[in-house]
């Protein structure tokens, strides 16, 4: 299908379609207050961040662990917005929240449990917004890219997908598997933007450099990476985040590669 990047704060089109400079989306997974969330964005708008992701609803497998700080963290990421100006990506998980802040928020992400909750991508469809859609950890590609026309059908065609890993033989080892042949793939047979997400990939903080740095090569328009300041205070996820030196050692590799005549 053609696509007709529409968009309203943010330039899509500009920054995730065949962008020579790619984009790197980087943040906490999630955040417990204010102050904690703040300290991170500043320092990653320090090494030239724009994009922030930070959950505020949380959908997590085991139900007693940390939820979010939900409508409250919502507000303090617009908070943010405000004071800083980076462009705010975070998940929404239900119909009811598209329909409080979605069109607040810059880039809604579809969490890669939701990727079949079809009623849910109708919904992002209607509203004039960027959507990240996550593949789900079992789908396979024609799954996916039909999730992603579920929210082109109704109008709106601002849909960047993102590999995040599939299920492979256990998490003992890795939490999942890089599909990284989803980005040649993708690339064939859709003409969506494609970013990689390698901190729910591999579930371990050591292998997230090289493996951004792989998928960057591979063709991808961008990355989601966990980021904190002090990882192992991290709520969620502290095994797979970096802190903002293994971050600057991949904006570094980034921008070496616009001057590459790859891809
Ligand atoms: C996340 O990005 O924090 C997240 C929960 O990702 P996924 O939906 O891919 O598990
Ligand atoms: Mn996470």
């Amino acid at each position: 299908m053609e696509t007709n990047y529409l968009y309203n704060n943010i330039n899509v089109k500009n920054d995730f379609v065949n962008n020579k400079d790619k984009v790197i989306i980087a943040g906490p997974c999630t955040f417990s207050s204010y102050e904690e969330v703040y300290s991170i964005a500043k320092e990653l708008k320090e090494v030239g961040i724009k994009y922030f992701r930070a959950g505020a609803y949380k959908s997590r497998t085991n139900p007693y662990s940390f939820q979010g700080l939900g409508d409250d963290g919502i507000e303090i990421l617009l908070k943010i917005k405000k004071e800083l100006g980076l462009c705010i990506v975070t998940e929404l998980l239900t119909i009811e929240q598209v329909k409080k802040y979605g069109t607040r928020i810059d880039i809604i992400q579809i969490g890669s449990r939701n990727m079949y909750n079809y009623e849910l991508l109708k919904e992002v469809g209607k509203i004039n917004k960027p959507v990240l859609l996550k593949r789900s950890f079992a789908a396979t590609y024609s799954e996916w890219l039909l999730a992603a026309e579920y929210i082109l059908k109704e109008g709106n065609h601002n849909v960047i997908l993102c590999e995040r890993g599939v299920r492979g033989f256990g998490s003992e080892e890795t939490r999942n598997v890089l599909d990284i042949q989803a980005i040649p793939y993708i690339k064939r047979h859709s003409n969506l933007p494609i970013i990689v997400d390698p901190s729910h990939a591999s579930g371990e903080a050591y292998i997230v450099e090289s493996m951004s740095k792989a998928s960057l090569v591979a063709g991808a328009d961008g990355l989601i990476i966990e980021v904190h300041t002090n990882p192992k205070e991290s709520k969620c996820d502290s095994k797979q985040t970096i802190n903002i030196e293994i971050l600057k050692k991949i904006i570094e590799f980034k921008n070496k590669m616009k001057d590459w005549e790859i891809n």
